[in-house]
């Protein structure tokens, strides 16, 4: 179906927003399948799984590395779809969560809140031994240390890899289990279980919409299903003024 401008959002109560890499393409950082499953001319299994790490960890040391220096280069910003999401936010009266596969924070710096990272941050490492977090700016390899323990022990990017659990998926349920409606904007539909949240928040009722720039995986799903590029789609119908006409 393709009459997305029949939903307005105001008219829901509960909205979970799902975001993934194709939200932040246009502020120029690279999907994940952009070219035949390479993330940025690396194959998956060596820079995104455990096994990889084991294998070669200073390789994907390298490669979170240069992600996360490309992210604070100051030619990455929020674009319209990452600011369209946060003003709702700030308008919305209902209770809104956004979920989102990315590591990168440009939800947060456009102003979201409500935002989970099920697949972790770019921006933290975590302690091999205990888990705890630390805030990460500059470059870690496998000399860097964390300050919790007593020796110090090594530290590895806080990303969510192939084969490891995604983060917040309690809170993820429930909320999907009491949404009313359920938008994911920029994803492939490829990765689960974030792929499965769209028909899981259907079976309780909610609305499904999906923007995104092609044809996903899991696009049969969707109540509503729209093409094109998120920096049009989003403040369409995430649309501020939309809003405040509804409830007025
Ligand atoms: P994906 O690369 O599998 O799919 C991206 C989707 O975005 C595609 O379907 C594509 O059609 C769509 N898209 C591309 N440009 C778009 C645009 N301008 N507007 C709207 N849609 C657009 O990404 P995914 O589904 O998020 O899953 C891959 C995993 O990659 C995630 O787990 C994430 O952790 C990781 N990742 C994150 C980032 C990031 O943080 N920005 C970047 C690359 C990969």
């Amino acid at each position: 179906m393709n009459e997305f401008n029949t939903i307005i959002p105001s008219g829901y109560n509960n909205i979970v927003v799902l975001t993934g890499a194709g939200i932040s393409a246009e502020s120029g950082i690279k999907t994940f399948r952009a070219s035949d499953g390479l993330w940025e001319q690396h194959r998956i299994e060596d820079v995104a799984t455990p096994e990889g790490f084991a294998a070669n960890p200073q390789q994907v040391y390298r490669f979170y590395n240069q992600r996360r220096q490309h992210l604070l280069g100051h030619q990455i910003k929020p674009n319209a779809a990452h600011i369209a999401l946060a003003e709702f936010e700030r308008s919305f009266k209902g209770h809104f969560l956004l979920v989102t596969q990315n590591i990168d924070n440009l939800h947060e710096r456009a102003g979201s809140q409500n935002v989970l990272h099920m697949h972790g941050e770019l921006l933290k490492s975590r302690c091999i031994q205990s888990g705890q977090l630390l805030e990460t700016i500059r470059d870690i390899d496998d000399q860097s240390r964390c300050q919790c323990c007593n020796p110090a022990k090594g530290i590895r990017p806080h990303i969510v890899w192939f084969g490891e659990m995604p983060l917040f998926m309690q809170q993820i349920e429930q909320a999907l289990s009491q949404a009313d409606l359920f938008v994911s904007i920029g994803t492939s539909g490829n990765v689960y279980p974030a792929a499965g949240f769209a028909a899981q928040a259907g079976l309780f009722g909610a609305t499904t919409l999906e923007l995104n720039l092609d044809t996903s995986a899991n696009q049969s799903v969707f109540d509503y299903s729209v093409q094109g590029r998120a920096t049009e789609l989003v403040p369409q119908f995430f649309n501020p003024h939309t809003f405040t006409e509804q409830k007025g």
